[in-house]
């Protein structure tokens, strides 16, 4: 069941000439921790603040448990929404002692207390910590409470800008895995945005790719990482070789030769320019590999070695990649065969 349902919203600021967010739709599921990420200014933090009702939609609806929130001349206030929000800057009340800031947005006063406020310190890992103020925590410390802080007035959906930006990364992985645990013993549904492909993969059942105002894709992180709808989503999230191919009589017509169209393809789908994508991992070498390749350079990373190489007798620039383990050493020049498994590939065609 969807929790929110957004229609055909958009967005242009007075001072822009193109929408800062573009005809975007997309459904909440209840409880799924959803990231939505992208590079920065692509237009994230105008669609939170347009869910969160801080910014009114230029045009389309948003609904929350079917309840209509925003449509043109119409708009519930943020405070009547019941959907938590935890920002990157996470701005305590200096003057407000931890508990204070934690039950600060519980808005019945009466249900301010002490059980409450020790209920969420102990969820979110600060037991002890209730009558520090907020500079006498530490940044990894400020976060979970700013989360609590959030949390506390038990909203059904939580919205999260980028709120792990300014973590050290082991406190960040930590982080992680405890907001994800806090936000399934709570039955919280989450929208995190983010431009860190990392963090999407670490906690969201399903990510969403947005660019430029508009969104690309929306799936699970093992099938975006697997089949990205474009040579942009595939490099966002890791590295990746795109040959570019053209359809010939049935066949990928390629600089490194024919290829069959893998079955699991719908031929009819295809257009006739486009790109086999797959990851560097994928490219297996082998005596009888299907394609004679060249090396033509190698780079450390540490926790690998990325391989450059192009067709044999190739003119041309293109160069693509295959990982090796440290140690595996290829020369420039070195002639090799290589085969990518058809299931490996997938057709971009852009
Ligand atoms: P992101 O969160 O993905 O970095 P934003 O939603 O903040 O992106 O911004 C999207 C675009 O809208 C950017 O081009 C940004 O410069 C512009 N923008 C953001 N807020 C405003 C504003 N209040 N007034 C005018 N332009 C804005
Ligand atoms: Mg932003």
């Amino acid at each position: 069941m969807s929790i929110l349902e957004i229609s055909n919203i958009s967005l242009t600021y007075p001072a822009m000439d193109s929408p800062a967010v573009n005809n975007i739709s997309l459904n909440i599921e209840k409880n799924e921790i959803h990231a939505l990420v992208g590079e920065s200014g692509c237009g994230k933090s105008t669609t939170i603040r347009m869910i969160a009702g801080l910014e009114n939609p230029t045009s389309g609806e948003i609904k929350y448990n079917g309840q209509l929130l925003n449509r043109a001349g119409y708009s519930v206030p943020p405070e009547k929404r019941n959907i938590g929000m935890v920002f990157q800057d996470n701005s305590l009340f200096p003057h407000l002692t931890v508990k204070e800031n934690i039950l600060f947005g519980i808005k019945d006063k009466t249900q301010r207390t002490e059980e409450k406020s020790e209920y969420f310190l102990n969820l979110t890992g600060l037991n002890g910590l209730g009558e520090r103020y907020p500079h006498e925590i530490s940044g990894g410390q400020v976060q979970r409470v700013a989360l609590s802080r959030a949390l506390a007035p038990e909203p059904e959906l939580i919205l999260m800008d980028e709120p792990f930006n300014n973590l050290d990364i082991r406190i960040k992985m930590n982080m992680l895995e405890e907001v994800g645990k806090i936000l399934n013993k709570t039955n919280t549904t989450c929208l995190l945005i983010t431009h860190e492909k990392s963090e999407a993969f670490i906690l969201a059942d399903r990510i969403t790719v947005m660019r430029e105002g508009t969104l690309l894709q929306t799936a699970k992180p093992p099938e975006l990482y697997k089949s990205p709808v474009d040579t942009y989503v595939a490099e966002f999230f890791g590295r990746a070789n795109h040959i570019p191919v053209k359809l010939n009589n049935g066949m990928f017509e390629t600089a490194m030769g024919m290829i069959n169209v893998p079955s699991a393809f719908e031929k009819n789908t295809l257009s006739e320019l486009g790109f086999l994508v797959h990851r560097p991992w994928d490219v297996k070498i082998s005596k009888d590999g299907d394609f004679e390749i060249e090396i033509v350079n190698s780079y450390f990373f540490g926790d690998y070695q990325e391989v450059r190489f192009k067709p044999i007798n190739s003119e041309s620039d293109v160069q693509f990649k295959f990982f090796t383990h440290i140690g595996e050493y290829f020369a420039p020049g070195t002639k090799l065969r290589v085969s990518i498994p058809a299931e490996r590939l997938t057709f971009c065609s852009s």
